[in-house]
Formats: structure tokens, sequence, C-alpha cells
């Protein structure tokens, strides 16, 4: 039979928010576990090869401790390294390879059910972010294997013809990053210019590359369907065959709402299909399950990041230990 094991409050997602809310809450003298299906960290591990964040590295502290790094700006090496010396510090108990499947029970008396266990407490914390659910490419061979939906480094793609569907910070750092590395890319956008929210330093860039013709772009653009060889687009000017040996579609993720699902909360009737919760707590509508980190936003995956979702922490943490009666340090 399988052990049940128990702690006071269990973080399903072990990115920097859902760390954050295991410290907070661990600092409240209450016992804690942090589930993730992946590795530590599993979304940043996702992340491009040397990516540069555009936070600077105080921004994306947590627990307090400094996030020192010889550059203006972290890289996904720096961060990674960091959250991983943060976790250690905390002596944070981690179950990690280990998937959520869904929650059982009430209020008071919940049994969080993993593929490899059932673990019984009284507070959940949902800190899954959005990065697994990728937003697919509706068309005929969307599915086809050179396909991906997350870039890693330019250079498989030396010398080759490499399509990016996107006109945000991803798909523009990523056309920047393989045209100069010897790719032949094409950039298809389905609006009429590169997105104003792209940030201020690589935007100019990326639009002067476009004008000098390294990069080949399409505007107001819709694709049609993906081949082995090529994709295939609808531009205002009529159909175009555009020769691809790989292409990336990044057009943004969506937080996993089958999971909310089987965790019991509800979504709410809105544009960003936000899954409900308190914006004062961040309990759901299950009593004891709280909402934490980019999750919160649902389709608006740009309201909460690593700079502001780390704050999440310490409001559930309060929350927790006022509803558990913890006696708290004055
Ligand atoms: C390329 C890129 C660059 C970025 N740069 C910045 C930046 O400079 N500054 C900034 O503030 N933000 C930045 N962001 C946004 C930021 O990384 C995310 O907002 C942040 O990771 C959110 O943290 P989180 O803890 O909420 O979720 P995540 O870091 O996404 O963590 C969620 C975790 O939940 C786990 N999980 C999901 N489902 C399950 C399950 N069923 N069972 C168990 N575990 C599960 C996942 O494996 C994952 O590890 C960037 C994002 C991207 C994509």
């Amino acid at each position: 039979m399988q052990q049940i094991l128990s702690y006071d409050a269990v973080v399903i997602g072990a990115g920097p928010v859902g760390l954050a809310s295991a410290i907070e809450v661990q600092r409240r003298g209450l016992s804690v576990c942090v589930i993730d299906k992946g590795a530590l960290v599993n979304s940043i591990v996702g992340y491009p090869t040397n990516m540069e964040f555009f936070s600077t590295p105080e921004l994306l502290e947590i627990g307090d401790y400094p996030f020192p790094t010889a550059h203006y700006k972290p890289l996904r090496e720096d961060a990674l390294d960091y959250y991983r010396r943060v976790t250690v510090a905390e002596k944070l108990t981690l179950r990690l390879y280990e998937r959520v499947v869904r929650l059982e029970g009430d209020a008071g008396e919940y049994i969080v059910v993993t593929d490899k266990a059932q673990i019984a407490t009284r507070h959940v914390i949902i800190a899954t972010g959005f990065f697994d659910i990728p937003n697919k490419l509706d068309v005929p061979g969307g599915n086809l294997p050179h396909v991906s939906h997350y870039y890693k480094e330019p250079y498989a793609h030396v010398d080759r013809p490499v399509v990016v569907i996107g006109a945000k910070n991803s798909a523009a750092k990523a056309a920047l990053q393989m045209a100069r590395a010897g790719a032949h890319v094409t950039l298809v956008v389905r609006g009429a210019e590169i997105s104003e929210s792209v940030k201020y330093w690589i935007r100019p860039d990326l639009i002067n590359r476009i004008k000098e013709g390294r990069i080949k772009a399409y505007f107001n653009t819709l694709m049609q369907a993906v081949t082995p060889e090529a994709v295939e687009l609808l531009t205002p000017d009529g159909p175009v065959s555009v020769p691809a040996t790989y292409v990336y579609a990044l057009t943004g993720y969506r937080p996993d709402y089958a999971l909310l699902m089987a965790l019991g909360i509800t979504t709410q009737n809105d544009a960003a299909s936000t899954p409900s919760h308190d914006p004062e707590t961040f309990e759901t509508n299950r009593p004891g399950v709280y909402l934490a980190g980019t999750v919160c936003g649902g389709l608006n995956t740009s309201r909460w990041f690593i700079e502001n979702g780390r704050y999440h922490a310490q409001v559930i943490a309060e929350h927790i230990a006022a509803t558990t009666n913890v006696p708290q340090p004055s």
C-alpha cells in the first residue's frame, strides 16, 4: 500500500514563486514540501541557453537572499545557480520529477495526489506558471516534429532556412540570435508590426535587421500549413511558400487549465479566463488552496512575473499562518 505523507502545506511547482512561497511558509514554523513534475526551476531550465533576463538581479531575489551577478542583467545560468543555492540554504523539502494529478478531500483535510504518492495537507499553494502549455499552431502540419515552441540556441540552424512565428520578446530574440549565427531567418507576424511590448533595446535592433534584409519578415500574414520542407503563408499579396527546415512557433503559452480543473479550481468568465482567487489573499474557491505567481493571471501571462509574483509568497504565508493559529514572532 502507498504510504501517506503529511505536511502543513504543499507547494505545487518549484519555480521562483513556488520556492518563495515554501520559504515564507517554512519560516512561519510550518512544514512544507515542494513538488515539481520536472527539475528545480523547470521553466528556467527550458529557457534559451545563456538567455539574459530583462530584470536586474535584485528584482529576481527571493527569501531576502542577495543575487550577486557579474553582469548588469543575470543570465539563465546565473538564475539556475541562484535558486538552487537558496533552496539548499533554506533546506527546502523537494519532490522533483513527480507530477501532481489531482486534489482530493475538503478544507483542512486535503490529499494531494501525484503520480508517485498521496500527501495529506491542510494548505496547497498552486504555483504552476504557464510555460508547459504552448499556444499550438492550429494548421495542417502544425504538430510535425520540426515545429517547436521552445527555442534553445542557434547552432543547429547555421546556413539553414528557419521560420520564426511571433512578434514578441521570445520571437524577436530568437530571430536575431539565429540570424547572427548564420541561419536564414524568416519572421512571420500576424499583426502589422513588431509588438510595442518588445523590450526597448531589442525592438529597434530587430526592425533594423529587417530593414537591411538580414531577416525577411512577413507582416499581416497568416500561417496556412507546415510541410516537411516549407511553411505556406497567406500574405497581403497572396499565398507564399517559404522554405523551412525548422519552425519556431513562439506565440506564447497558457496555464494548464486541465490541471486547475483537476485541483477543483474554477475559472472566472472574463477575457483572461482568470483562475478564481481572492486578489487580497490569493485563496481560491477551495478554502486553504492558493494560487501564486504567473498562474494567477490566467491567459494574461504577462500580468505576473518573477519581479511582482514573488510578493504573493508573503501574503499567502501570512494568511496560512493566521488561519492555522501558529504563534508568530512579534
Ligand atoms: C524567456 C523568458 C524570459 C523571462 N524573463 C523574465 C525576467 O527577466 N524577469 C521576470 O520577472 N520574469 C521573466 N519571465 C517570466 C518568468 O520567468 C515567469 O513569470 C516565472 O517563471 C513565473 O514563476 P512561477 O514560479 O510562477 O512559475 P514557473 O517558473 O513557470 O514554475 C512553475 C513550475 O510548476 C511546475 N508544474 C507545472 N505543472 C505541474 C504539475 N502538474 N505537477 C508538479 N509541478 C508542476 C513546472 O514544472 C514549473 O517548474 C521570463 C519568461 C520567459 C519565458
